[in-house]
């Protein structure tokens, strides 16, 4: 795409939703993969509220992802100018009136008339000038159709006396993002405009915009496909976790980020979905986009986040886990050395950086964190204190390395008749305060064996003592 120009263009007016992540990387992809050129754009004309805090949201959550611009940020509320003269322009030729009519005089007609809610063009003809409570209104062709021709979509038709004579200049003299959004695209000579779906019906007012200010050739537009739930509806602020800060939060890394909201509505052709920017870049291709409704799976998302986790380098890895284990309560206590020996295993075992903190949390915790659902499954078993008071025997003069450990763990399996992974179990929980974690013979040695035996024994108290003689015996038989 040699010489295309295409452009991000937000509203600041909200937490930046993965939607627009998704919107912002197609542009920058189809930009990137053909020489062309990636515009940024703050459409501010309608957030007094918040503003600043939003745009920050938008520039920070584009530079996490690692989307880079060549021009802008361009601000429409610096360009107020513009928009006037446009409007000027429309309404000097006749594409355009004021209108006075007020929201509660449309309604009320509409009902009376029994017609669906909408205006009914009663302004049109009156010749008004600007004034007080006026709007203006662009004057939609009463016949014939607008054709929108998507290279997602195909050629979508609008018939023209649908389209009402929408308002493109409220009574306070703000321009309507409609009108904005046409003058932006003209001034900053945008060749592609690749959006959402829900923007679609708003194109034939874009393009008769287009038309009506003597744009030169219309850009070439792509509709992406809406993002949905598992329940098909789609995704909505009050349902589901849309904010792609939150996603960042928990420790979902941007590559994988990047990865994921690629696959959405886009596929690479040889089915290999594991794909760097760099990759993509060079595979992806507007006109392959689909037009379905693209799931967002939140599963799919952990898979490709696993994969990127474990392709960082160790240093890396341990890097990226250092602000999730800081912020921890015992974070104060937090030792890198110790971390750094479990730090791969960890590494092998998580699906967001947010997982890592509960993996080793009994390095650093005075107790283990004990959770109630393992230790009740524990401690409801009559085999628990037999086990946990042999470990203790056990470790007491055991040489101190993982393997060791394993092996003698084995042994003493095999002396108690159950398999290796129920003396494992209580083992675990009694020391590490978790049914899951990483391996538990490494997770020993580092945790060190004075600190294993006072746990073990300490187990054993909040059980009730050491287990009596007969429930050392193997079971009978
Ligand atoms: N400002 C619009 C939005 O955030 C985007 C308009 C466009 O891309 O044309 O939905």
């Amino acid at each position: 795409m040699t010489g295309a120009r295409l452009r991000f263009a937000p509203s600041p007016t909200g937490l930046f939703h993965v939607g627009s992540a998704r919107t912002a990387l197609y542009n920058w992809l189809a930009a990137r993969g053909g020489g062309g050129v990636f515009v940024l754009r703050i459409e501010d004309t309608d957030a007094e509220r918040g503003r600043e805090e939003w745009v920050g949201g938008i520039l920070e959550a584009l530079d996490w992802l690692g989307l880079d611009w060549d021009e802008g940020p361009y601000f429409q509320s610096q360009r107020s100018e513009r928009y006037s003269e446009a409007a000027a322009l429309l309404a000097g030729t006749g594409r355009a009136y004021w209108c006075e009519c007020t929201r509660e005089e449309i309604d009320r007609r509409a009902r009376e008339a029994g017609r669906p809610p909408g205006y009914d063009r009663c302004c049109r003809d009156r010749g008004l000038s600007p004034g007080p409570g006026r709007v203006l209104r662009f004057a939609t062709p009463l016949d014939g159709e607008t054709v929108v021709d998507d290279r997602i979509r195909g050629s979508v038709k609008f018939a023209n006396r649908d389209i009402e004579d929408f308002v493109i200049v409220r009574s306070t003299g703000a321009p309507l993002f409609l009108l904005s959004n046409v003058v932006d695209d003209m001034d900053q000579l945008i060749s592609d405009v690749v959006r959402g779906e829900d923007h679609l019906s708003n194109t034939p007012k874009y393009q008769l915009l287009w038309e009506a200010l003597g744009g030169p050739s219309l850009p070439r537009f792509a509709h992406l496909p809406m993002l949905v739930n598992e329940k098909r509806q789609k995704l909505s602020k009050r349902r589901d976790k849309v904010a792609l800060e939150s996603y960042r939060e928990q420790g979902y890394l941007a590559e994988a980020m990047c990865n994921y909201l690629a696959l959405l509505g886009w596929g690479p052709e040889d089915g290999e979905e594991v794909l760097s920017k760099a990759e993509l870049v060079e595979k992806f291709s507007l006109e392959k986009v689909n037009h379905s409704p693209a799931f967002f799976d939140l599963r799919k998302l952990d898979h490709f986040n696993g994969i990127w986790l474990r392709r960082l380098a160790a240093e890396e890895f341990e890097e990226r886990a250092l602000p999730y284990l800081e912020r921890q309560a015992w974070g104060n206590r937090f030792d890198r050395a110790s971390f750094r020996r479990l730090a791969p295993l960890v590494q092998e075992r998580v699906a967001t950086l947010e997982e890592v903190p509960a993996m080793v949390d009994f390095l650093f915790l005075d107790r283990p964190a004990l959770q109630d659902r393992d230790w009740a499954k524990l401690s409801g078993d009559p085999s628990t204190r037999t086990v946990l008071q042999a470990a203790a025997e056990l470790y007491g003069t055991v040489s101190w390395d993982a393997p060791m450990l394993e092996a003698e763990t084995r042994r003493l399996s095999e002396r108690l008749g159950r398999p290796l992974r129920k003396t494992q179990a209580p083992i675990r929980v009694a020391v590490t305060g978790r049914a899951v974690g990483p391996p538990l013979f490494e997770s020993l040695e580092v945790l060190g064996r004075e600190r294993v035996l006072r746990r073990l024994g300490e187990a054993l108290d909040m059980l009730g003592g050491p287990a009596r003689a007969e429930e050392h015996a193997p079971p009978a038989g």
